[in-house]
């Protein structure tokens, strides 16, 4: 059995972290807020150096996901888990049974899907001891995989960034550079090619990105290179924190949209990239289709409501958007401000029903 240890984190209605040495299984589960509902999350499993790296990143993933919800109109809480170690030398079966356990053990106050470094079958293997994970049936993700809803979400996103920025919604002759043809960045870049747009592409798996660019007949570049792109768009589709003051210092592009998570290095990098004229589409919004499949996943819809949901980040893109314009203040402060609104409003009402 593992040993599991609650964490004191103000911020954070409930941290543990857990250890089974017998199933070599190391990690932690965060849960942010749930005052919207259950919290949900993905389990990513990753090298991190230590535990305070796993802790800061588990952290930082779970609040994301508070706000992610939020923004998207679901009503579910936020919530991570990290497992820590190499996914291609360290999991195995049993560590997958293990966490089913610890799982188990917080009696549904956190529900968990795949993630980076996790993929639907661990979480079969997880589901033996725990029902409080979710995946897609294999004839659903064959045709329809999270990776696709998500970059559906993300170039309803690019097609309302450039709307605003550049005046007219058609990517044609668009330029945009990708970094991480992985998952979603492989299905983002088939999709704005099919829109007419102009794929600058680079991956840190060269073998990976030859092989798409000569699929897609797109122009490589080397991840060293991505930021200076002579491109209207960076699309981030591989790691978070990377908007800092270096690299956006390099700049080129008139927007920044894509899938990454936690894309800004500090919050005030948001602001710098205002000031840059840099349009930038907060990553929790853009990138919100994958949490919005969830809703099939539990049954709470089916598919054609959940393609409905994920178009509607044109729309709610394009409000935050406006707003931003008209009060001049940076795209994702408008988007932190509407979710805090909503979370408070929903904590009063709850209050007042108590
Ligand atoms: P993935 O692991 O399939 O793809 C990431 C790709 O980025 C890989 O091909 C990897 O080789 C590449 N990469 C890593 N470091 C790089 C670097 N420095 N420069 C260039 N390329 C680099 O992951 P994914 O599922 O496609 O997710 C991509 C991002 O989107 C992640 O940040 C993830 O958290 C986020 N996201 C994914 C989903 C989803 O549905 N999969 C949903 C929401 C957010």
């Amino acid at each position: 059995m593992a040993t599991i240890k609650k964490l004191n984190v103000p911020t954070h209605e409930e941290v543990i972290s857990f250890h089974d040495q017998e199933a070599g299984l190391t990690g932690i589960i965060a849960i942010h807020d749930t005052t919207l509902g259950l919290a949900l999350g993905g389990t990513r499993m990753m090298a991190y150096q230590s535990e305070e790296e796993a802790l800061t990143d588990v952290l930082r993933l779970s609040r994301g996901m508070t706000y992610k919800a939020a923004a998207a109109d679901l009503d579910f809480g936020g919530g991570k888990a990290v497992i820590i170690g190499d996914p291609n030398r360290h999991k195995s079966e049993k560590a997958l049974v293990a966490f089913g356990r610890v799982l188990e053990s917080l009696n549904g106050r956190f529900m968990t899907g795949e993630d980076v470094g996790t993929n639907s079958h661990d979480m079969r293997i997880v589901s033996r001891e725990t029902k409080y994970v979710i995946y897609p049936p294999e004839s659903v993700e064959a045709r329809l995989p999270t990776s696709y809803l998500t970059a559906l979400g993300v170039l309803r996103g690019i097609q309302i960034a450039v709307k605003e920025r550049y005046g007219s919604g058609s990517l044609s002759g668009i330029r945009a550079a990708i970094q991480g043809v992985g998952k979603v960045g492989y299905q983002l870049a088939r999709m704005l090619q099919a829109e007419g747009a102009e794929l600058i592409i680079t991956d840190t798996d060269h073998r990976r990105l030859s092989n798409i660019a000569e699929g897609l007949n797109a122009q490589t570049i080397t991840p060293g290179e991505i930021y200076e792109a002579e491109a209207e768009i960076f699309s981030p589709c591989a790691l978070g924190g990377i908007l800092g003051d270096e690299v956006i210092a390099k700049l080129k592009c008139g927007i920044v949209a894509g899938s990454a998570n936690n894309q800004l290095s500090d919050e005030r990098h948001g602001d710098e990239l205002f000031k840059r004229k840099i349009l930038y589409a907060p990553d929790y919004v853009i990138n919100s289709g994958g949490l919005i499949s969830a809703l099939h996943e539990m049954g709470r819809c089916d598919e054609a409501a959940v393609i409905a949901r994920i178009e509607e980040v044109y729309g709610r893109l394009g409000k935050i958007f406006e707003i931003s314009r008209q009060r001049n203040i940076p795209p994702d402060l408008v988007a932190d401000r509407l979710v805090e609104k909503r979370i408070e409003s929903a904590k009063r009402q709850k209050a007042a029903q108590r």
